[in-house]
């Protein structure tokens, strides 16, 4: 009863997040924000009153890393708690707090494929949580509007996604608070939930995220990330890897709920999400969005409203969706840190594909 009653209020504040939305201003002015997908500089006016509100002091001292997604550091450095090189998630969010639920979350928009997937979403009476890059959403205000109108949960990704722990205090600031300000901008949303870009977190991000009010959500594990942007992927593999990973959660842990790793990056990961979803309703698993996973109440930092309207409810299954193919092949198994950073490798490699494709990142 206190799950559902919870539940119930975090619909009630998305659907009052919604309405606020529609009535915020919604147009964004570029010029007066930092050049798209670059990390943005930190003697601007606004960094710099950003960064008097803020006390770094206790701030975990801990070399800068290098690479784009980072090396790991060789030893392993224990006070750093590095979530893609040794799997310390120190108190990020890991696993949906539901048992039986996929946390279902898309990363790197919004894109001009996300419209697409909106109306799948739509559809299907699906909400899901948008972890935004702030150059996008200078560039599609209305689409980023269009998420909260219709029942979805936003949160950060970033300005310019770069490996935060390669970034200084200040730069990690100026990345959340630029982004911060645009969906601010466009919604009158201040957002509280962040996925670090490549999943790369340490104790001194953590310490910069706290410092600013934000929760860091990664994801439960290589077997839920769905590799969808990889170039190489098709929709038969993206099926069978993902196959296997449900059947194997259905047959141990339906107790505990899990984040899986998708992105509305593009046309190819838009069209494998459809794909992906109906293999969890199959299975009886429900479908929630971060706010809902975590039965927060206030899933921003500041509030939504006063109206209520219907959208946004988490989607029990109604056993009409049917899988689209057979398990083959075998997920890795790798340790998470491990494939997790090598995954955040070969991320660079898609992102520069997607820019060649001429998409904004
Ligand atoms: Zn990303």
């Amino acid at each position: 009863m206190v799950k559902l009653f919870s539940s119930s209020i975090t619909i009630l504040v998305l659907t009052i997040a919604a309405v606020k939305a529609q009535t915020a201003g919604g147009t964004i002015d570029p010029t007066l924000y930092p050049k798209a997908n670059e990390i943005p500089p930190t003697d601007s006016p606004e960094v710099q009153a950003w960064l008097k509100e803020i006390d770094f002091k206790g701030a975990p001292d801990l070399p800068l890393n290098v690479g784009e997604p980072p090396e790991c550091p060789e030893p392993p450095v224990p006070e750093e708690c590095y979530w893609t090189c040794d799997g310390c998630a120190g108190d990020d969010i890991v696993k949906c707090g539901r048992a039986n639920t996929w946390g279902l979350t898309f990363d790197d928009g919004p894109s001009t494929a996300t419209p697409t997937l909106l109306d799948y979403l739509k559809t299907n009476k699906l909400s899901g949580t948008f972890f935004l890059i702030g150059s996008n959403i200078v560039e599609y205000p209305d689409i980023v509007k269009r998420e909260v109108a219709e029942g979805h949960h936003l949160a950060s990704h970033t300005w310019s996604h770069h490996a935060l722990t390669t970034l200084t205090n200040e730069q990690i600031v100026a990345e959340m608070k630029w982004t911060e300000k645009a969906v601010m901008e466009a919604t009158g949303l201040r957002l509280k939930y962040m996925r670090p870009p490549y999943g790369d977190i340490n104790n001194r991000v953590r310490f910069v995220l706290k410092k600013l009010g934000y929760i860091p959500v990664d994801w439960t594990g290589d077997e839920f990330d769905t590799n969808d942007w990889q170039p190489s992927m098709t929709v038969s593999k993206v099926v069978s890897l993902f196959t296997k990973s449900l059947d194997a959660y259905v047959a141990t842990n339906r107790t505990s709920g899990f984040y899986c790793l998708e992105h509305d990056l593009n046309a190819d990961t838009v069209g494998f999400a459809q794909e992906l979803i109906p293999l969890g309703l199959a299975r009886n698993i429900t479908i929630a969005n971060v706010a809902q996973c975590e039965s927060d109440a206030q899933p921003y930092q500041n509030d939504g409203g006063s109206v209520p309207t219907p959208s946004g409810n988490v989607t029990t299954p109604t056993g009409t969706a049917t899988e689209t193919s057979q398990a083959s092949g075998s997920p890795t198994s790798k340790p998470n840190g491990a494939e997790s950073h090598k995954a955040g490798v070969l991320a660079v490699a898609g992102v520069a594909a997607a820019a060649i494709a001429g998409l904004v990142l």
